[in-house]
């Protein structure tokens, strides 16, 4: 047992909890939301461009559509398996922890965070497949669980576990109680983005999985075709539910229009009796598309301060902890963009990451 943190009893009558419940639903859920879709709907018209610019994409044989699948407390899709089973060889459950925690050490992060992170690595009964990461006291003691099997999503998701355990671990530990804890979740996911996309890099696949050069190409196309999935998805369900949550629009019409929505933005075929269950709690999705735009945004940051291989570069992580992590949730996503990077958040540095992916 440790001691409730004092700010846990004061949070109702914070100040800073008082200012963050005065603004705007669109401020805390993100400017993407205010507008009833409108920006998110632009760049989906944006980014079907990109979707029809190169060659048809065809799902091998071997990836099947399957169920919803609840995760984390969210429902997600694992409709689509863009992922080739084939490759997961290449990911081996026994080199993932050393290889990805010597990774972070190279760009001069320690990944213990001087032991207040906690790897939670063993195999044992009962024990959750997926990773996650477990903050119990902010900063000083966060866990990471897992449970190795291997493969591409194994290696993505201990990527973003790590990501948001490294988040809370090195946050300053005089900030407020509401900015450990609180907060724009859109700063958290985007941290936990940035560490998850090495999946996605070249230069990083090379040096750090057993893939091989003349397999990136191939298994970079796919994930570029997963990733512009998730995009629009995401992006239309968060207009759909603008609508769902509108009033405008009678509850006999939702099924039809989600169907609508969905199979229009994905061209795959979404089901009616998913429009009242796909449904992310309190418009997360417009976090999880912040968050999105935040790591293009931190990515393209950083190859500009660290060149392209930042991720091995010691003077990276450094920066990171101490411009990124340290400020907890203090701000939200786009007055952490401004301040880092000088710029908006907008899809852009994401539409340039997928299309290069797609080549
Ligand atoms: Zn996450």
């Amino acid at each position: 047992m440790h001691p409730v943190e004092p700010g846990a009893l004061l949070v109702i009558g914070s100040p800073q909890l008082a200012v963050a419940r005065q603004r705007p639903c669109d401020q805390i859920g993100g400017r993407l939301f205010g507008r009833r879709g409108k920006s998110v709907g632009h760049d989906l018209e944006r980014t079907s461009v990109a979707a029809n610019s190169g060659q048809p994409f065809q799902l091998d044989r071997e990836c099947p559509l399957t169920a919803f699948q609840l995760h984390d407390g969210l429902f997600r899709p694992r409709t689509i398996e863009f992922r080739a089973k084939a490759l997961d060889q290449y990911f081996p459950a026994s080199a993932m922890e050393d290889t990805i925690r010597r990774q972070v050490q190279s760009m001069g992060i320690d990944p213990t965070a001087n032991g207040r992170v906690i790897f939670d690595t063993g195999d044992r009964e009962g024990k959750r497949s997926r990773a996650f990461c477990s903050p119990v006291r902010v900063p000083d003691e966060v866990y990471l669980v897992l449970r190795p099997h291997g493969g591409q999503t194994d290696w993505m998701t201990f990527l973003h576990e790590l990501g948001h355990a490294l988040h809370y671990a090195y946050m300053r530990p005089d900030l407020a109680f509401e900015y450990r804890w609180l907060g724009d979740n859109s700063i958290t996911e985007g941290y936990a983005m940035l560490f998850d996309h090495r999946l996605k890099d070249t230069g990083w696949l090379k040096r750090y999985t057993e893939l091989g050069p003349s397999r990136i190409p191939g298994y970079l196309r796919k994930t570029g075709f997963e990733e512009l999935h998730f995009l629009r998805r995401y992006s239309a369900k968060l207009i759909y539910e603008t609508d769902l949550y509108g009033g405008g629009v009678p509850w006999d019409s939702l099924p039809d229009l989600y169907v609508d929505r969905l199979t229009t933005a994905t061209t795959f075929q979404y089901n009616p009796s998913d429009a009242f269950v796909d449904v992310d709690p309190r418009f997360y999705a417009a976090r999880y598309l912040r968050a999105w735009q935040l790591q293009a945004l931190l990515e393209e940051t950083l190859i500009e301060r660290y060149d392209i291989d930042w991720w091995r570069n010691p003077r990276a992580g450094p920066w990171i902890c101490s411009a990124l992590f340290s400020e907890g949730q203090r701000e939200l996503a786009h007055e952490q963009a401004q301040r880092v990077a000088g710029k908006a958040l907008s899809f852009a540095p994401l539409v340039r990451s997928v299309e290069r992916m797609l080549g």
